[in-house]
Formats: C-alpha cells, sequence, structure tokens
C-alpha cells in the first residue's frame, strides 16, 4: 500500500510515532476503512474553501505533531454552520492550542464533516508482546470505559471471527436495535474489523491503532477520530 508506506516512513524520519489525524484517515482510506470527508486547511481561508467544498455542518481540529488529545486543549469545535463560524473556530482553536502548548507547530486544521450522532463502537488495535497485533472491539463512551465491555482477538481475523466479536459482547443486543435504537450496519463493521486486521499485520510499524469513536449507522459506519501510533 504506498501512500501507507509512504506515511510511515516520513513520519520515522521525522522521529514522530504519533501520526497526525490526517495520515491516519488517509492510511484507513487507503485500507477501505471509511472515515468522515476531511481536508487540511493551513490558513482561516483555506478553512472556508473546504468546509464549503465538504458541505455544512463541519468539525474543525487542530493538527499538530505536539498535540494528541485535541479536545483536552480546546482544539475540537462541532458543528460549525457557515463560513463566518469556520473562521471564528479557526482564530478560537489556534488560540486555545498556543496557550495550552508552548512552541507547538502547528501544521492547520483539519475540516471534516459533522458525522450524525448514532451508535458509537471502537476499534482498536495493540501489539501483544507474545502474540502480536491482537484487535479490539467493543461499544464506545461508558461501555468501554465503565464496564469495559470489549473484545480481542489475535490477527489476523477471519470474517467469522470478526462476526463472532461483535456478539461477544455484553451490549450486542444494542447493536441490534433495541426501542427506539435502529439496528446498526454489522456488515458494515464487520469490514472495518477485517481492513483493520490487514492494517497492522501487514504494516508491523504499527504499534497501536484506535479508531474511536466510529459512527454506525442503519446503513454504513464512519470513523471520526483516527489515532495510530508507531513503535
Ligand atoms: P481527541 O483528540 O480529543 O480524541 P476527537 O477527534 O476524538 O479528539 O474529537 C472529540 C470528540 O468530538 C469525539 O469523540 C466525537 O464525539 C466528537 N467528534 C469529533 N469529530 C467528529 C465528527 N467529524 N463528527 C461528529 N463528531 C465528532
Ligand atoms: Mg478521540
Amino acid at each position: 500500500m504506498k501512500q501507507t508506506s509512504e506515511i510511515i516512513a516520513n513520519a520515522a524520519k521525522e522521529n514522530r510515532k504519533h501520526l497526525l489525524e490526517t495520515e491516519a484517515k488517509t492510511i484507513c482510506m487507503e485500507y477501505g476503512i471509511p472515515v468522515t470527508r476531511f481536508k487540511l486547511a493551513k490558513n482561516e481561508e483555506e478553512a472556508v474553501k473546504f468546509a464549503e467544498e465538504i458541505g455544512f455542518p463541519v468539525v474543525l481540529k487542530v493538527v499538530s505533531p505536539d498535540i494528541i488529545h485535541k479536545s483536552d486543549i480546546g482544539g475540537v469545535i462541532l458543528n460549525i454552520k457557515n463560513a463566518k463560524e469556520v473562521k471564528a473556530a479557526y482564530k478560537q482553536i489556534m488560540k486555545n492550542a498556543k496557550k495550552h502548548v508552548r512552541d507547538a507547530k502547528i501544521l492547520g486544521v483539519i475540516v471534516q464533516e459533522m458525522a450524525p450522532p448514532s451508535t458509537e463502537v471502537i476499534v482498536g488495535a495493540i501489539k501483544d508482546p507474545q502474540f502480536g497485533p491482537t484487535l479490539m472491539f467493543g461499544l464506545g463512551g461508558v461501555f468501554v470505559e465503565i464496564l469495559k465491555d470489549v473484545t480481542f482477538k489475535i490477527a489476523p481475523i477471519t470474517e467469522e471471527e470478526a462476526r463472532e466479536m461483535l456478539t461477544e459482547i455484553k451490549a450486542y443486543p444494542l447493536l441490534k436495535g433495541y426501542r427506539n435504537l435502529p439496528p446498526a450496519d454489522t456488515d458494515a463493521l464487520v469490514k472495518i474489523l477485517l481492513n483493520t486486521s490487514r492494517l497492522v499485520t501487514e504494516n508491523m510499524e504499527i504499534k497501536e491503532l484506535d479508531l474511536n469513536p466510529i459512527m454506525v449507522y442503519e446503513k454504513g459506519a464512519k470513523t471520526v477520530d483516527a489515532r495510530i501510533v508507531l513503535k
């Protein structure tokens, strides 16, 4: 995979272990993992132009090799509805980033489509010292953070194993649809798990991967934030 190898080699050359969200999402796209439409804007004018191209509402996030947890420093602004709001958000993000991270190298902002709220899931990968690349799956938010309702499988996984991962979590009935919650597109999730499996087994330089959250809909799914850490 050409872009993936180039991104990983370039980060290594620059001594960066954490890929930028733009880089991580480009890799996801090359492996067929759906992500929000996005563009990297280097200034306010570009941010407006790209927002108009992508279509409102949009999300703006800081892109910096020195900032890993973007929302912690006020580097994420959601639900931006017009050009005027884009300009204000751009200025606010720059101000927040400079205030919280001294001398941060800021490459610009990632402008992306705002994914409509839905059921949130997490797909992750870690390197187990004994078993190598290992995949994780769970429902987002409290299910992972408080209830630790997650499941793991050693990569590479088969399609059958990907389906098992979905049914193994306790919250599985929620994916099947519950009360006014529509059923989630489990085929789309199986595909994401299989493609993530391929991504981490083909690129052994990847130490950790975190697609968190992925919005899953009745039809399709979309990765909203992607984090990749190299060895
Ligand atoms: P952080 O680096 O802080 O993890 P995220 O990119 O995950 O930043 O953004 C923080 C939160 O904002 C996400 O967990 C998600 O709830 C929301 N969010 C981010 N991007 C989008 C988007 N494109 N559409 C909808 N919600 C988003
Ligand atoms: Mg995140």
